[in-house]
């Protein structure tokens, strides 16, 4: 009997226990993960769960009865610190062994923290984990003074998350525009608008020198101003936790390299999900994707391939964020783009906003707007051949241009 080992307990690493299965892998499957809870997502953890409309349970992938119904074996709050490819064997932190035919890392990413002084206060906050929101939730009363530092997607999540908990937020971003990793400026003012209108203080171009504190309040010294703060939130990316792959000398750019079938550079070892880096044919260059598509997609096409039947990861990236009364879908990489087209009405409704090279979608963002969406990836799947004015023209029906571009 095979043993198929999964390093990391979270979206990925679940999934692809689900897909082995699902593959008829009838050998042993354990999950090994730091974390005391079984495999969950994470995008609730700044939306419904912050706000207190969900319990953290709901996050769980499977109820706890999948594991003994699938044969699946979960091994919580343990960490794997060492793997031996050569003897295909796992140290576990409890100095315990385990062997394997064939070996997942789908051990995600570290947050990256603020190196400043005052960082360590424990007015402090940090978002990944199912603790560190219920931590953050605690601390937003009605009336708190709350910081964030870093306007991206983390970011902007607890301002609107927070707000909505009746808290007076600021956030402080380095740049000069919101979410600068996936969005052109112009959906980053969008967003500004959207902050403002719900009393968010966005400030950008800041430069966070220390945050202070004489054991009440804290203050948040930035080059040119100071603001009184209760609670400080630091969302300003994350690393992949990439360091078992290194040990076995892995091939390592910006995450663990795979193939579009998640193999790694050693035998027998595959990684997917956010510690992974994929070459995406349509971008030609490599792409670590950091969201819950790619984790469940990548790891479905991982723990075929393991099991025997090959797929072929290459996507369209698509996430999407929930600000407010605000879902935004993004399709497509920041791209190099000759045009910007807008559809709809962003006053007053759902509308979409295309890049266009040349004659061909690049990447599209939709606010409130998922049935446009599902037409305009398509487009780019397909890099369909359109011009600024059908897709702008309200009368065109994307549906019929996508089923075109689908034949
Ligand atoms: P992870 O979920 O990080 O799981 C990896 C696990 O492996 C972790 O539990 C880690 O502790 C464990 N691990 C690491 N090393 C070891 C080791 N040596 N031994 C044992 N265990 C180990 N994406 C979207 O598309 N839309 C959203 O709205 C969205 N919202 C998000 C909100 C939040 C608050 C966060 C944090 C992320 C959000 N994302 C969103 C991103 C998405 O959740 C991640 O891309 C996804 O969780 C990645 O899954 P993963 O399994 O690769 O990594
Ligand atoms: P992120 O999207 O990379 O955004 C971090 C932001 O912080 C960037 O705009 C960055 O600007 C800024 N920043 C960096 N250093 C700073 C500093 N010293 N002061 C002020 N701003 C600073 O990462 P994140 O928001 O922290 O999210 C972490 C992870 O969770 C990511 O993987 C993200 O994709 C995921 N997540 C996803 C969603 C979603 O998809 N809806 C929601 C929540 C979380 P520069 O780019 O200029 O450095």
């Amino acid at each position: 009997m095979q043993t198929y080992l999964i390093v990391g307990a979270g979206q990925a690493g679940g999934q692809a226990a689900r897909t082995m299965r699902q593959c008829g892998f009838e050998g042993r499957i354990v999950i090994i993960g730091d974390e005391p809870h079984p495999p969950h997502q994470r995008p609730p953890l700044s939306k419904a769960v912050l706000l207190g409309k969900v319990p953290p349970e709901k996050t769980h992938l499977f109820k706890p009865e999948w594991y003994t119904e699938n044969d699946v074996e979960l091994r919580l709050q343990t960490a794997v610190t060492q793997i031996d490819a050569a003897a295909h064997r796992l140290t576990l932190d409890d100095g315990s062994g385990l062997d394997y035919d064939k070996l997942l890392l789908a051990t995600g990413a570290t947050l990256r923290r603020l190196q400043i002084p005052g960082a360590e206060l424990p007015a402090v906050h940090y978002l990944r984990r199912i603790e560190d929101t219920l931590a953050l939730r605690s601390a937003c009363r009605e009336g708190a003074r709350l910081v964030v530092i870093g306007g991206g997607f983390i970011g902007l999540e607890v301002a609107a998350s927070a707000r909505q908990l009746q808290c007076e937020v600021s956030v402080l971003e380095a740049a000069d525009r919101l979410m600068g990793r996936a969005m052109d400026a112009w959906m980053g003012e969008y967003f500004e608008r959207l902050h403002a209108r719900h009393g968010v203080s966005i400030r950008l171009q800041q430069q966070v020198r220390a945050i202070e504190s004489d054991g009440g309040a804290c203050r948040v010294v930035t080059a040119d101003d100071v603001l009184p703060a209760d609670v400080i939130v630091i969302g300003i990316g994350i690393t992949p936790n990439d360091a078992l792959a290194r040990q076995i000398g892995a091939e390592v750019d910006n995450g663990v390299v795979v193939d579009a079938q998640g193999r790694t550079s050693v035998e027998d070892v595959f990684a997917c999900g956010d510690v992974a880096c994929h070459h995406n044919s349509r971008w030609g260059r490599r792409l670590r994707l950091e969201s819950w598509e790619n984790a469940q997609n990548q790891a479905i096409a991982a723990a075929s391939t393991m099991c025997g039947s090959e797929a072929q990861y290459d996507p369209v990236p698509w996430f999407w964020t929930n600000q407010f009364d605000v879902n935004l879908q993004l399709a497509g990489v920041p791209p190099h783009w000759d045009a910007r087209v807008v559809r709809g009405d962003p006053q007053s409704g759902p509308f979409t906003v295309f890049y266009l090279a040349g004659d061909r979608v690049v990447a599209c963002s939709a606010v409130n707007n998922a049935r446009e969406m599902r037409s305009s990836r398509v487009l780019i799947e397909h890099a369909a051949a359109v011009t600024a004015e059908q897709l702008q023209n309200p009368q065109t029906n994307l549906k019929a241009l996508a089923e075109a571009a689908e034949k």
